[in-house]
């Protein structure tokens, strides 16, 4: 059985009250500066994280203005119903952006505390039977990938650093396929042909530049053969007929799927794209509302669902969504590439939900600038993620995390 929503029930028969709301910006400097991580604390000391990504500080603005005031001195066995009232406030002061992105926060810290109230890993309490572990692909990037990004798809690579994927499948995919192989992963992702897209504007480029775009493509498949998937994320920088042309080009490697070639909102894009390639279709990490998704799967133009759980509506939607996509036969995708309480709470719904694909993880990330905010007891090995047994997500903000320099940290109190 699925739980989609958080009942007063879930929380146990505690007549406990949210005290405090914590924030962290990482700020300018830091691995991740587009980062908001969050802690909600209960009257029992128990507490749940939550985080979003970009524009954090217009995300913490949020929490203070609209949800702090919901939560802060609210018994716990009366949070049944805050995700649907805030959602409703949104809806009347347009605010499915920064707002909601907040709320997913928001959402992932309340069902990490109850089920820490339950003292039961989150998996489990989503879903008894869930799985300790999911299949992981690399999406190639290094630690600073995020460093310098005001938005998905400008990401930052380190050609000196030897621990960035970005960079080693820029200068030898092979040699990376080779790596990753090794080490057990079957897919991993790049985005060969984002370079290229910029230059000519999302435009049909010519034969010679594409084909000098699939080079990294060409170095896998004589590397390894077919021993790894290869998935190609275009974070929506082409024009339909820019993506058909892409997709067409890189139908010749046989890759597992083409990711976000175009923006999937409005769906035009994406229908061109399904009339003119046979390649397995996936949308889209920039979707958020539940009505946009219901769009995407009406119009039958993509084969894999992508969710970001702190950017759609927390654990409470991304459940949802995920029923949705099993309702139209899809299978979902959780992303990563933008913090460890949003790679966990993915992992954590791929391992409760029938329908499953397959989840992003962005080793680099993971292996080096994860570790530097969080402690976690869950383990990478053989391509995939073996989750811990703490109650929750298993996830706890370093402690010197608020003393550290350039970190703006903020504490609302029940008054
Ligand atoms: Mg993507």
């Amino acid at each position: 059985m699925t739980a989609v929503a958080l009942t007063s029930g879930s929380f146990g028969s505690s007549d406990a009250t949210i005290e405090s709301i914590e924030g962290w910006a990482l700020g300018a400097g830091s691995s991740l500066p587009g980062l908001l991580l969050i802690r909600i604390t209960d009257s029992r000391g128990l507490s749940g994280t939550g985080e979003t990504h970009y524009v954090p500080e217009a995300c913490w603005a949020s929490i203070e203005a609209l949800f702090a005031p919901r939560l802060l001195g609210r018994t716990l066995s009366d949070l049944g119903s805050f995700f649907a009232e805030s959602l409703s406030a949104l809806r009347r002061l347009v605010g499915m952006g920064a707002e909601y992105r907040a709320l997913s926060a928001v959402d992932v810290a309340l069902w990490d505390l109850a089920a820490r109230s339950d003292g039961v890993p989150l998996r489990r309490f989503l879903n008894n039977d869930s799985s300790d572990a999911v299949t992981v692909y690399n999406s190639c990037v290094g630690p600073s990938y995020t460093s310098t990004a005001r938005v998905p798809g400008d990401g930052n690579f380190d050609l000196t650093d030897p621990r960035d994927d970005y960079a080693a499948w820029m200068s030898d995919a092979g040699a990376l396929a080779h790596e990753l192989v090794d080490l057990g992963f079957s897919a991993m992702k790049l985005w060969p042909f984002d370079a290229l897209a910029k230059r000519v504007g999302g435009e049909v480029p010519t034969a010679d530049q594409l084909e000098e775009a699939c080079r990294p493509l060409r170095q896998i498949r004589d590397a390894v053969g077919d021993q790894i998937d290869i998935m190609i994320d275009g974070h929506g920088l082409w024009t339909p007929a820019g993506a058909v042309a892409v997709a067409e080009a890189c139908s010749v490697f046989k890759v597992r799927w083409i990711e976000d070639l175009v923006l999937a909102h409005p769906l035009d894009g994406l229908r061109t794209l399904r009339a003119n390639t046979d390649l397995p279709i996936l949308a889209s990490e920039y979707l958020a509302s539940v009505e946009e998704y219901s769009e995407l799967l009406e119009a039958k133009v993509a084969d894999i669902v992508m969710i970001d759980p702190t950017w759609a509506g927390g654990i409470s939607h991304g459940m949802r969504l995920a029923g949705m996509a099993a309702e139209g036969g899809l299978n979902v995708s959780y992303h990563d590439c933008t913090g460890p309480v949003t790679l966990l709470a993915g992992a954590t719904m791929a391992s409760a939900i029938p329908n499953h694909d397959i989840q992003e993880l962005a080793r680099g990330l993971f292996n080096y600038a994860y570790p530097d905010l969080v402690d976690w007891d869950c383990v990478l090995r053989d391509g995939r993620l073996h989750l811990g047994d703490a109650p929750g997500l298993g996830i706890e903000i370093k402690a010197d995390l608020s003393e550290r320099q350039g970190i703006s940290y903020r504490r609302l109190d029940r008054r």
